[in-house]
């Protein structure tokens, strides 16, 4: 048997063979100068880690985790498809299945394309969205993160902010001239740029609650006016939903707004933690797609069988008419207690939420847009995480994300939670005014 190693020797030995030591980069946990904790195993909402740790868990695999880790039907699922094959490269029933299901759920959606991430989704949309217009750029807005497709490089969002990376080495001058960057909630920002571009825009992309400068809500009107430019302008509005889909109701921000895309992008929640997302929309657009159109987009894995079964049995369990009662219940449990902490410590902050998704700004709110997000105090969110990392609560590891809770988190995680962040708040607080007062 191998003797297990400590988390300092696993990362050592990462940092040999992987970029940073991670495969996907807030994992290094470098925005709150801290290690990455090394996963061993999860179970609802609960991670162990390679010591045997247990956490609280608030990253939920970054979002697909809205039934807890490894829910008991969906690795049945699995397991089930697994006998009969991993991947076929042929068309399935499954498939057809959970096209079915995705277009009865999604408002706007009367055809989709399976992929194998929330990054390939946008790529296609985009392609898409290029080719049916017959136009060139792509409006995005500053903090929202569309993958790390090069056009949407241009932008940022929550990876490359956390890390103080600079927008666009590797992406061409082109494809940055053709991505059009302005402030998330600026509905004057927009209709300047499409008085400006519109004959050439093919898209605006956006989050429909934004998710990766933290959570940020679209003002009331926002996304109406957008959708109004872009029928002004003939240009298509591509909700991202890779994070909200299914998460701040079931057929998402869309059909929570109220506002309809042309084209929507989906990951993460669909396959409860397999890599599937999909792109759809209008059947009149999404027939431009090869085969039944000239626009071309395919994958080897694409609708694989695994992903496409634990697909299928997580958006089952979505008929459950509680699942969103408990989810807001839960987590508007969790924003009061952050928000009374906040004002026990007399530490500024706010504490922004839609649905089961929260972030907890220090800042003093509201964060309408990514340089509100960028001004609150990433030093202090920092200091926060490690301290409620030593108390086994594992927040996402940088003051621009999400923490997602699942339908596993029960009362006692919640409370517990937010008695931690009672006591590290203070204790920071303390901590801070020692330090003041022993300046040299
Ligand atoms: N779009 C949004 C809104 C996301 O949050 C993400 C990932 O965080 C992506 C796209 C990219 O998805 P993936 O990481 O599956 O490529």
């Amino acid at each position: 048997m191998p003797r297990p190693q400590s988390a300092t020797t696993i990362f050592e030995r990462a940092c040999q063979l992987i970029p940073g030591g991670v495969n996907s980069p807030v994992r290094a946990a470098r925005g709150v100068d801290a290690h990455p904790v090394i996963a061993a195993r999860a179970k609802g909402s609960k991670v162990w880690d390679c010591s045997g740790a247990e956490y609280i868990d608030y990253i939920g695999s970054w979002g697909p985790a809205l039934f807890g880790h490894a829910h008991r039907e969906i690795v049945a699922a699995v397991r089930s498809a697994a006998k009969d094959g991993l991947s076929f490269g042929l068309l399935t029933d499954a498939e057809v299945e959970l096209a079915e299901i995705i277009t009865q759920i999604v408002p706007s959606v009367e055809m989709v394309r399976l992929v194998c991430s929330g990054t390939e989704a946008t790529m296609s949309a985009l392609r898409l969205a290029r080719a049916a217009t017959k136009r060139q750029k792509v409006l995005i807005f500053d903090g929202c993160y569309h993958g790390h497709g090069d056009a949407f490089l241009a932008g940022g969002g929550s990876g490359m902010a956390t890390l103080g990376i600079p927008k666009g080495p590797g992406v061409t001058e082109g494809v940055v001239s053709d991505t059009i960057v302005v402030p998330y909630n600026d509905l004057d920002a927009v209709r300047e740029a499409a008085k400006k571009y519109g004959k050439d825009l093919a898209a605006i992309f956006v989050e429909p609650i934004a998710g990766n400068m933290g959570l940020v809500p679209p003002d009331p009107g926002f996304l109406e006016g957008l959708r109004e430019v872009c029928d002004s302008c003939g240009s298509l509005l591509v909700f991202d939903e890779v994070m909200t889909g299914f998460r701040v109701s079931r057929g998402g921000a869309q059909e929570l707004l109220g506002v309809m895309p042309d084209l929507t992008t989906m990951g993460k929640i669909i396959g409860g933690g397999l890599p599937i997302a999909a792109y759809g929309g209008k059947k009149k657009i999404m027939m431009q797609v090869a085969p039944a159109g000239p626009v071309y987009q395919a994958g080897t894995l694409a609708g694989n069988p695994l992903a496409t079964a634990a697909a299928i049995a997580t958006l089952a369990l979505l008929r459950d008419n509680d699942v969103y009662t408990k989810l807001e219940q839960r987590c508007s449990t969790l924003q009061d207690g952050l928000e009374q902490a906040l004002k026990k410590s007399q530490v500024t902050g706010c504490v922004q939420r839609a649905g089961s998704m929260l972030t907890m700004f220090f800042h003093p709110g509201p964060v309408r847009n990514f340089a509100d997000s960028a001004d609150s105090d990433h030093k202090r969110f920092g200091a926060f995480w490690r301290g409620m990392c030593q108390k086994r609560i594992l927040l996402p590891p940088s003051g621009y994300e999400c923490w997602f809770v699942s339908t596993t988190h029960t009362n006692h995680d919640i409370h517990r939670t937010i008695k931690s962040a009672e006591e590290v708040l203070s204790r920071l607080v303390q901590g801070e005014t020692y330090a003041e007062a022993h300046k040299a």
